[in-house]
């Protein structure tokens, strides 16, 4: 009869599976195992005669169970194909990853797709587990999101002092200005600069300065809540977002910054070096018309302290 297959043929065919470079597996309904080809005998270190007609989840304890049974039911009632990716859960069979590139990862992540192999009568008595090693694919793409994570970090930040830079804070001190004008929830804004800091440089050297700087920071992410949004402004110059804050709490915080500076030692070198800071605070109300209007009420506030004589807190009127 024509569509039988002839025995060379089948020969040829099963060749060909053993030699396929992903996993087959071949299942009964009791989820016997009834094939296996060479790529799982290799992974495994299974040889076939070691695993027929054995319950997969007694050769595989990592399989889990109730999860293996949701995914294969619909294969044998409804003769659905079944899928997972890597992204959804890493591997069905732990085997180890042996590629030279992608040496890093212990495991080899795994596609899986689940076949109904259909009787000649229509039914299915059997699936076939099919294994994609997906390694290199998952690592390449696992360190393309670390890279892209480690960017975006950068591209925010400060490299002296770890604060946001300035750009990535004016983007969240504009965003909290929306914030207040559909809630109407006011939160205030400190900014503040080192007092004389040219002499800082000028007597100690640029280095010392940053080292001021730096210390400063410190101070600042020392003295604030997790929820406050602080960034490096300019030079020497902070600005701290004291989100939902009125500007009593803000005062507390900011004499509090102001101490806890002005007992600062930064020692660089053989050097002691003391200073203080200026502060200027401003709540928002109804009469802030944008976000560079707040800007510029804590800004005057805070040219205010400089005038009146350095090392204190104004609040903008
Ligand atoms: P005032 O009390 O009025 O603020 O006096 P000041 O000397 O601090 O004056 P100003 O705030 O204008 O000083 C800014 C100085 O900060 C000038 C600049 O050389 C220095 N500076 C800016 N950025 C850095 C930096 O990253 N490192 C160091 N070491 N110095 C910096
Ligand atoms: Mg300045
Ligand atoms: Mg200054």
């Amino acid at each position: 009869m024509s569509h039988d297959l002839d025995i060379t043929e089948f020969h040829w065919l099963m060749d060909m599976l053993q030699t396929i470079d992903v996993g087959l597996v071949v299942l009964d309904r009791r989820y016997k195992i009834k094939a296996w080809n060479s790529f799982m005998e290799n992974h495994s270190g299974l040889r076939p005669d070691k695993v027929r007609d054995k319950m997969i989840f007694d050769v595989f304890d990592e399989i889990p169970k109730e999860w293996f049974l949701h995914k294969t039911r619909p294969v044998f009632l409804l003769k659905n194909r079944s899928f997972t990716t890597w992204e959804q859960r890493p591997y069905l069979f732990k085997f180890k990853n042996y590629r030279p590139i992608t040496g890093t990862e212990k495991f080899m992540y795994q596609n899986i797709t689940i076949s109904p192999l259909m009787s000649t009568t229509g039914e299915v008595q059997n699936i076939c587990v099919i294994v994609y090693d997906v390694t290199d694919i998952a690592s390449n793409r696992k360190q393309l999101e670390t890279a892209n994570a480690k960017l975006q970090m950068l591209s925010r930040t400060d490299g002296l002092t770890g604060l946001n830079n300035r750009r990535f804070w004016q983007e969240q001190f504009e965003a909290e200005y929306r914030r207040y004008k559909r809630t109407g929830e006011a939160s205030s804004l400190v900014m503040f600069d080192i007092d004389h800091f040219k002499k800082v440089n000028d007597n100690y050297g640029h280095p010392a300065g940053d080292d001021v700087i730096r210390a400063t920071a410190d101070m600042l992410k020392e003295t604030m809540r997790i929820t406050d949004v602080a960034g490096r402004y300019g030079g020497e110059e902070f600005a701290v977002i004291l989100v939902k804050t009125e500007s009593d709490s803000a005062t507390i915080f900011a004499e509090r910054l102001r101490e806890n500076i002005a007992n600062l030692l930064v020692t660089h070198e053989d050097h002691e070096i003391r200073y203080t800071i200026s502060l200027g605070i401003a709540e928002l109300n109804p009469g802030i018309k944008s976000a560079a209007e707040w800007m510029e009420k804590a800004d005057s506030a805070l040219y205010r302290s400089k005038e009146g004589g350095r090392n204190r807190v104004t609040v903008a009127s």
